[in-house]
């Protein structure tokens, strides 16, 4: 692709971009009495504005049908849960018996850990990312913490090489390779929330299985943002949030992905609840738990209808709009950002996100060896919300489904003018 440094180049792709339109479903957070450019995405999706009619039919129905609404609601919420599998299955590239929703994503987390870290005393280590999100890090610690082991000797964290920001990948496949037979699972993010680096998750996942051991992953910042096949990666599970680039709302209800070799076998061991248990039999109120013979068997409450409804509306765009045209934008979106930035020489910047198009999503995380601040304060007083974090990184991205090119070419006109 060949692209320009110039405004009247941006209007041109914008004009040309099929998705263009969708901009204008969104609502976007109002500085100084206009709408903002919202490149945090990666953190707080937007709100659609089918989103509040959605929320509304369910407030109705149970203000007009109470218990009812159970199964006599417009979307009966008896089966709410199953209104999601079709599009998540496409978004993460799975069967549909092989995912749901439920909860949120670090409560999901513990959850498939019970079913999937099973350590023995010679197996028990779980390989993750030094630099992981905190709050898998406390998920991680308290498991093992939990099954009797310490996180110095149950736990390896891979960290970036001396001098290096992101991780490489073969640091990756031989450290699995290294600790082979002691190690349990390996718990990895799809994307790194910081640097913005894309797991390869496919070989991660067959040199984890070659070690024997389980592969796992958190999806919070790949789900709606990058291509995924988690089924013919052959993937043990994931897990993900949907308030990100799924625009699923504040914390909004989680999803989860489990292969259907343990999801179709009501024997996987997991928690159990009411509502992970066969339908047919879920209200004759008797004894022993009969798991569904699919990833909705790890449903444990009653549905969270009015947090799910957000997310319903938001994955209807996902549909009508297409993942795979999202897919294109996103990357070409996210190309146009880096190479406008590639113009900026009066800078001193780094673009510490892998280059690879293979290898990052719509972030492009920018480390500033100095003034970040000032630049993150700069672009909030132009109007744009990007983010900020110590030392220096301004975490940048473009979602597809309402930045345009010309908000990537403003971005770029304000660094441009910095000085
Ligand atoms: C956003 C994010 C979370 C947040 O978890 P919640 O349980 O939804 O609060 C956890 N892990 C990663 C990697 C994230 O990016």
């Amino acid at each position: 692709m060949n692209f320009e440094a110039s405004r009247r180049f941006a209007q041109q792709k914008d004009k040309e971009d099929k998705l263009a339109k969708y901009k204008q479903q969104f609502y976007f957070p109002q500085i100084d009495g206009a709408d903002s450019i919202y490149f945090c995405g990666n953190s707080l999706g937007l709100q659609s504005k089918q989103v509040q009619a959605s929320v509304q039919q369910e407030l109705d129905d149970w203000k007009n049908r109470g218990i009812a609404g159970f199964l006599n609601a417009k979307n009966p919420w008896m089966y709410y849960q199953e209104y999601f599998k079709k599009s998540l299955s496409k978004i993460v590239g799975c069967k549909e018996d092989e995912v749901t929703v439920m909860n949120s994503l670090t409560v999901n987390l513990h959850l498939l850990m019970l079913t999937f870290y099973r350590p023995t005393s010679s197996r028990f280590k779980i390989i993750m990312e030094a630099g992981a999100f905190p709050s898998d890090q406390y998920a991680v610690e308290t498991q093992v913490k939990h099954h009797g082991f310490d996180w110095d000797a149950a736990v390896i964290e891979i960290a970036p090489r001396e001098g290096e920001k992101t991780l490489r990948h073969e640091d990756i496949l031989s450290l699995i390779e290294t600790n082979g037979a002691s190690v349990a699972m390996v718990m990895l993010g799809g994307i790194n929330y910081y640097t913005g680096q894309l797991f390869d998750i496919k070989s991660i996942t067959e040199a984890t299985q070659k070690a024997g051991a389980i592969a796992g992953f958190d999806l919070a910042h790949a789900a709606g943002n990058v291509h995924l096949e988690l089924h013919d990666w052959n993937v043990d599970f994931a897990v993900w949030c949907s308030y990100k680039y799924l625009n699923g709302g504040p914390g909004a209800v989680g999803g989860l992905y489990v292969h259907e070799r343990y999801a179709t076998d009501p024997s996987t061991p997991r928690f159990a609840g009411w509502w992970g248990n066969d339908e047919q039999a879920r209200f004759k109120m008797k004894k022993g738990f009969v798991a569904k013979p699919n990833a909705s068997g790890w449903n444990i409450s009653t549905a969270q209808i009015l947090n799910m409804a957000s997310l319903k509306a938001s994955l209807e765009m996902f549909e009508e709009a297409g993942f795979e045209d999202i897919k294109v934008k996103s990357r070409e979106l996210t190309a146009y950002l880096e190479f406008l930035l590639q113009q900026l020489h009066h800078l001193d910047f780094e673009i510490i996100t892998p280059a690879h198009r293979e290898s990052r999503g719509a972030q492009l995380s920018l480390y500033f060896k100095e003034r970040g601040k000032e630049i993150h304060e700069k672009m909030i007083d132009s109007g744009i919300v990007v983010d900020y974090r110590e030392p220096g990184v301004v975490r940048v991205a473009p979602a597809p489904l309402y930045c345009s090119y010309q908000d990537v070419y403003r971005f770029y006109e304000i660094l441009k003018d910095f000085d």
